[in-house]
């Protein structure tokens, strides 16, 4: 499906491609990329459908591989001079998808938490979904949180902290910008649970009965607004564009991975930096975690304000929801917070 999209996105990258992208692309590269995808996805398709006793995932999978390659494969040209103007993205979430499912699917079908938990857990494609729509509108998010963000900036920030904290080293502007944001996030993060309207929002994030690094995505876009834009706040008074930037980056990928089905763990890392078992209680549906561990990145936040659950060694039995029926789809879910309770 990636190296179909990607064939779609050479014959409309006018449309389909993201003005802030195109430039940085090397297009050989990006074509051995399909090209490599193609192959992989006829490959891996054979073999799952000897091995597997469901054949629709494989045949699927062949399908796409054969239609991207009936459609020109990777080397259709890009006969179009492409300018700026409102494009829908859909390269972003290819490559992120690509990404992303290189470096978390390996490592969960090696070490898993959770054996019996395959790749292809039910409401996996609601997930894909999930991560499709959070992808798409590139350029609504950076609009909605970035250029605010940056206006704010100009306004917020105070030049003397700024000044003083640009003549820190790089690492401890960085570790400081980790801390800041992840006691906002906190902050935040609890509201979301406590505040019965903000819940509505949150609770489809924790509807999911299985996590895996693409469960991490599920979450309502009214939710992921409030998240990202209000955590950018406190950030904005004291840090450089560039720390910012580079959070975000971190953000992303220790977030994902706190979702992944993953087994091994540092253990006296565990106490100073969060590994998945800390925020797979934070999905239970056991009563003894419920609105447990709202940090992000330090599990010692949790300790210090009295939220922290942490037993030794073992996983939560159940996820999800027990007693709050979230609808199965994405739109269902999409419009669940603003339908009206009844009686
Ligand atoms: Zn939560
Ligand atoms: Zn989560």
């Amino acid at each position: 499906m990636l190296a179909f999209g990607a064939v779609v996105c050479l014959h409309f990258p006018q449309v389909l491609s993201s003005p802030e992208l195109r430039p940085h692309y090397p297009m050989a590269l990006i074509r051995v990329l399909i090209q490599a995808v193609i192959v992989a996805a006829i490959i891996l398709g054979v073999m799952s459908a000897f091995l597997r006793r469901k054949k629709l995932l494989g045949l699927t999978g062949m399908l796409f591989a054969l239609a991207a390659t009936l459609l020109g494969g990777a080397s259709v040209p890009i006969n179009e001079t492409l300018h700026d103007g409102p494009a829908i993205g859909l390269d972003w979430f290819l490559l992120d998808m690509l990404l992303m499912t290189l470096i978390f699917s390996p490592i969960e079908v090696l070490w898993p938490a959770y054996p019996k938990q395959g790749v292809f857990r039910p409401e996996w494609l609601l997930d894909v979904v999930y991560f499709l729509f959070t992808h798409l509108p590139i350029r609504i998010t950076s609009f909605l949180i970035l250029l605010p963000a940056v206006q704010l900036t100009s306004v917020l920030g105070n030049a003397r902290l700024q000044a003083a904290m640009a003549s820190l080293p790089w690492l401890v502007q960085f570790f400081l910008a980790i801390l800041v944001a992840d006691l906002a996030e906190y902050a935040i993060h609890r509201a979301l649970h406590v505040w019965p309207l903000l819940w509505r929002f949150h609770a489809i994030h924790h509807s999911s009965k299985a996590l895996d690094w693409i469960a991490g995505s599920r979450a309502h876009l009214v939710d992921d607004l409030i998240i990202r834009g209000l955590m950018l706040i406190p950030m904005m008074f004291a840090f450089s564009q560039n720390i910012i930037t580079a959070y975000l980056l971190f953000v992303t990928i220790h977030a994902t991975w706190e979702h992944t089905n993953f087994g091994p763990t540092i253990e006296w890392l565990e106490p100073y930096l969060i590994f998945p078992r800390f925020h797979h209680w934070h999905h239970t549906s056991q009563t003894e975690a419920i609105d447990k561990n709202f940090a992000i990145h330090f599990p010692w936040i949790d300790k210090l304000f009295g939220t922290y659950y942490y037993p030794d060694d073992t996983w939560p039995d159940t996820y999800g929801l027990h007693n709050e029926p979230i609808p199965a789809g994405f739109w269902g879910q999409t419009f669940y917070p603003f339908r009206s309770r009844g009686k």
